[in-house]
C-alpha cells in the first residue's frame, strides 16, 4: 500500500474501532463487561464485513480489470480504488497510443512500393509488407517466425543471406515468376536485425537489354552498306575499269550511302519522336495531305499499282510532319510489300466520334507470328523484301510512336497472301469538322 494511503485507512480504522469502543465502554460500565464485550466484537465483526466485501469487489474486478464504476468504495477504500481506476485508465490509453503508432508504422511499410521483410536475428520473418509477399510468394500469416531461407531457396539467395557482404544488392528472378527480376538489398540494423528491400527492376532490366540490342543493330544495319561501299570503293580504286564500269560502281555506291543516309534518317526522327514535347494543336488539312501523300505513292508505284483516296472533311489537330510520316510510311509500305498489279485503297473515314485511316492493300500479307512485333525497331517479317525495296525496318516503330503521341492506336490485320490494312484510330478530341 503506498504510504498516503496508510495514514488516512488507519486514521479510519482506528476511529471506527474507538467509535465502537466507546459505546463498548459504557455498555460493559453500566450493563456489564460482557455486553460491552459484545459490542466490541460486533462492532470488529462489522468492520471485518465491510473490509471482506471490499476484498471481494476488488478481486472480481482484478480478474477483468476494467476502469468502469464498479470500483467505487467509501472512505480509504475510495481512495485505493481511484488510484487503482486512473492507472488502469493511463495504462490503457498508453497501449492505445502504441497500437496507433505500430499501425501507423504498418502502414507506412504497406505504402512503400518495393517489398520489405524484417528478418530477425535468426534470418526468420517477424514482419512483411503486401509487396514483397506478391514478389517472393510469401503468407505473413502462415510464413512469420520461418526461416526465409526456407521460402526463398534460390541458391544465390542463400548464398547472399550467409555470405554477409551486404554492400551491393542481389539480382534475382522472382521464385514464382521468372518474368519479374528483383533486386534484392538487406539492411542491418539494430545489432544483427536485418530489413530485406525487394525492388522490381523488371523495367530497368527490359531498358537495359533493349538499348544493348538496339546498339547491336544498328551497328549491323549500317555495318552492312559500309563494307559493301569499302568493298566497292577497293574495287574501283584497285582495278582498271571502263567507265561505264566505272559509272555502274559509282551507282551502287550511291546505292548504300543513301540506305544509309535513310537510316540515319529514320533513327533521327525516331529520336525526335522520342524527345520533342507534346504534339501542338495545329489543324492538319487531311483531305489536301493525303493527296500528296497519294500523289507520292502514285510516283513510287511507277504505275505498277492502281491506288485509290476516299476522304472525308475532317481534320486533325496535331503536328502535320508526324503524321505525314506516319501516314506516308503506311502508303509506302504498301506500295513496297505489294506487287505488281495489285490494289491500295488509302481512306479516311468518320467512325461514330472518332475517325478512322486505313491503307488497304491486296499484297504478300503478314504471318500471325510477325504482327505483334512489327513495331520494335529493326523487326522485319520479311528481310530479303524489305532491303531489296529500301527499308530501314524503323517505319512502323515510327508510325506508332507518331500515332502515340496523338493518342491514336494502330491495329495490324493481315494474312499472308492475302494483304494487309493498317488503321489507325483517331479519338474525338483531335478531331475536327
Ligand atoms: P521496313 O522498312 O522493313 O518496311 P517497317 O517497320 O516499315 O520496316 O515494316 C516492318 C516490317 O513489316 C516489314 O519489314 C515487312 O516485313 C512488314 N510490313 C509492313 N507493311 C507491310 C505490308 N503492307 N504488307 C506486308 N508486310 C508489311
Amino acid at each position: 500500500m503506498p504510504p498516503a494511503i496508510v495514514s488516512p485507512a488507519l486514521t479510519q480504522t482506528l476511529a471506527l474501532s474507538l467509535l465502537g469502543a466507546i459505546p463498548a465502554l459504557v455498555l460493559g460500565i453500566l450493563v456489564g463487561p460482557a455486553w460491552g464485550w459484545a459490542l466490541m466484537a460486533l462492532v470488529v465483526f462489522l468492520q471485518l464485513l465491510n473490509a471482506l466485501r471490499y476484498f471481494a469487489r476488488l478481486e472480481r474486478w482484478s480478474r477483468n480489470p476494467q476502469p468502469t464504476a464498479e470500483l467505487e468504495g467509501a472512505g480509504a477504500w475510495d481512495e485505493v480504488f481511484s488510484r487503482l481506476y486512473r492507472h488502469e485508465k493511463e495504462l490503457r490509453s498508453a497501449i492505445a497510443t502504441r497500437d496507433a503508432d505500430l499501425a501507423m508504422v504498418e502502414s507506412a511499410g504497406q505504402a512503400i512500393v518495393d517489398g520489405i521483410v524484417t528478418l530477425d536475428i535468426d534470418n526468420r520473418i517477424s514482419w512483411c509488407n503486401k509487396v514483397a509477399e506478391k514478389q517472393l510468394g510469401l503468407d505473413l500469416r502462415s510464413d512469420r517466425g520461418q526461416p526465409i531461407a526456407n521460402l526463398v531457396r534460390e541458391p544465390a539467395f542463400v548464398a547472399y543471406l550467409t555470405g554477409g557482404n551486404y554492400r551491393l544488392p542481389l539480382r534475382l528472378s522472382a521464385p514464382h515468376n521468372p518474368e519479374l527480376m528483383l533486386s534484392i538489398h538487406l539492411l542491418p540494423y539494430a545489432g544483427g536485425f536485418r530489413l530485406m528491400q525487394a525492388r522490381d527492376v523488371t523495367q530497368s532490366e527490359r531498358l537495359d537489354r533493349m538499348r544493348r540490342d538496339f546498339v547491336a543493330n544498328v551497328s549491323h544495319e549500317l555495318r552492312t552498306p559500309l563494307t559493301i561501299l569499302g568493298g566497292f570503293l577497293e574495287t574501283v580504286r584497285e582495278l582498271e575499269l571502263t567507265p561505264a564500269e566505272h559509272e555502274r560502281y559509282l551507282g551502287l555506291m550511291a546505292d548504300q550511302s543513301d540506305r544509309m543516309l535513310r537510316i540515319v534518317q529514320d533513327l533521327l526522327m525516331l529520336s525526335a519522336l522520342e524527345s520533342a514535347p507534346k504534339p501542338g494543336n495545329d489543324r492538319v488539312r487531311m483531305v489536301a495531305l493525303l493527296e500528296k501523300l497519294k500523289a507520292d505513292a502514285v510516283a513510287l508505284s511507277a504505275g505498277k499499282h492502281e491506288i485509290t483516296l476516299d476522304a472525308d472533311s475532317v481534320d486533325i489537330l496535331g503536328a502535320e510532319s508526324e503524321l505525314a510520316s506516319a501516314f506516308g510510311n503506311l502508303i509506302s509500305n504498301a506500295v513496297r510489300y505489294t506487287p505488281a498489279g495489285g490494289r491500295i485503297d488509302i481512306s479516311w473515314k468518320r467512325c461514330g466520334t472518332s475517325a478512322e485511316y486505313a491503307v488497304t492493300d491486296d499484297g504478300i500479307g503478314i504471318a500471325p507470328e510477325h504482327i505483334p512485333r512489327l513495331t520494335e525497331r529493326f523487326y522485319r517479317a520479311d528481310n530479303g523484301r524489305s532491303r531489296e525495296s529500301g527499308g530501314t525496318g524503323l517505319g512502323l516503330a515510327i508510325v506508332k510512336h507518331a500515332l502515340t503521341r496523338h493518342q491514336a492506336t494502330l491495329d495490324i490485320a493481315s494474312r499472308p497472301g492475302n494483304g494487309s490494312r493498317f488503321s489507325a484510330l483517331f479519338p474525338p478530341a483531335r478531331l475536327v469538322d
